[in-house]
């Protein structure tokens, strides 16, 4: 089956002052497929961000290629959407509006975007707070419209950069399994989703495979395939309930 995102032999070097430059990454090949939910896991510095920008087409490779549906990626890859640390939602608009607007920069009418809104807002567990702007929101909260604002356009491929290392241990959890819940529902419409973290207790809860990154320079060092049971029986509803188990 055709990779939805595709690094081949990606390296990314920074300048360092004038004369040096230091390897973010090196030498990374990796594909993301069609239904998986793939983790990146690995230390501060070790260049998930800098990896994650790239398969979202913000940084572009010192040598190697990126590919997105098979075809070079040239410029900010139109089949992708992120979920930041810090939310980074418009604190002016309100959650109606953060969720609407992905859309409503594409040219949807407003009450087609409304209404497509409204939808995922209740999807992410936020109903009742469409009026709602971020500062009057939790944490947690500010992260569902994060996602919902993610979700909107129907990405192919969800890309989520230490989506919950800003938030409180108890609100991190619930957030997780929600979030595990939807697309073992299969209720999240993305083909892919994936996670960057430095968690490894969250990669294993929510991934079904895992790249393993060093650091200095950021290379592939271990791939791991996680068989818990709600992966194994994913198309069978009755399993989802596993997930409050583990
Ligand atoms: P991680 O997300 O794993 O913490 P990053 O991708 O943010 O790693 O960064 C990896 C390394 O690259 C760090 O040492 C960081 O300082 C460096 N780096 C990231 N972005 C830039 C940049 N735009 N210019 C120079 N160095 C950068
Ligand atoms: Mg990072």
């Amino acid at each position: 089956m055709e990779a939805l995102i595709e690094l081949r032999g990606v390296t990314k070097k920074y300048p360092l002052g004038e004369r040096s430059e230091v390897t973010v990454l090196e030498d990374i090949s990796l594909a993301v497929r069609q239904g998986e939910f793939l983790g990146i896991l690995g230390p501060s510095g070790s260049g998930k961000s800098t990896l994650l920008r790239m398969m979202a087409g913000l940084v572009k490779p010192t040598s190697g290629e990126v590919l997105y549906k098979g075809r070079p990626l040239d410029g900010v890859n139109p089949g992708v959407a992120m979920v930041f640390q810090t939310f980074a939602l418009y604190p002016w608009l309100t959650v109606l509006e953060n969720v609407a607007l992905p859309l409503l920069v594409r040219g949807y009418p407003w009450e087609t975007c409304r209404e497509k809104a409204l939808q995922i807002i209740d999807m992410v567990g936020l109903d009742g707070f469409e009026s709602a702007y971020p500062k009057e929101l939790s944490g947690g909260m500010r992260q569902r419209v994060g996602v919902a604002r993610a979700l909107i356009a129907e990405p192919d491929v969800l890309l989520m950069d230490e989506p919950f290392s800003a938030l409180d241990v108890l609100t991190a959890e619930n957030l997780r399994r929600d979030l595990l819940k939807l697309w073992l529902e299969e209720k999240i419409p993305t083909k892919a989703i994936v996670l960057v973290t430095h968690n490894i207790e969250e990669a294993v809860y929510l991934c079904d495979r895992i790249l393993v990154l060093s650091r200095d320079p950021g290379r592939i060092i271990a791939e791991v395939a996680v068989n818990l049971p709600h992966w194994r029986e994913r198309k069978n509803p009755r399993f989802t309930a596993l997930v409050d188990e583990i």
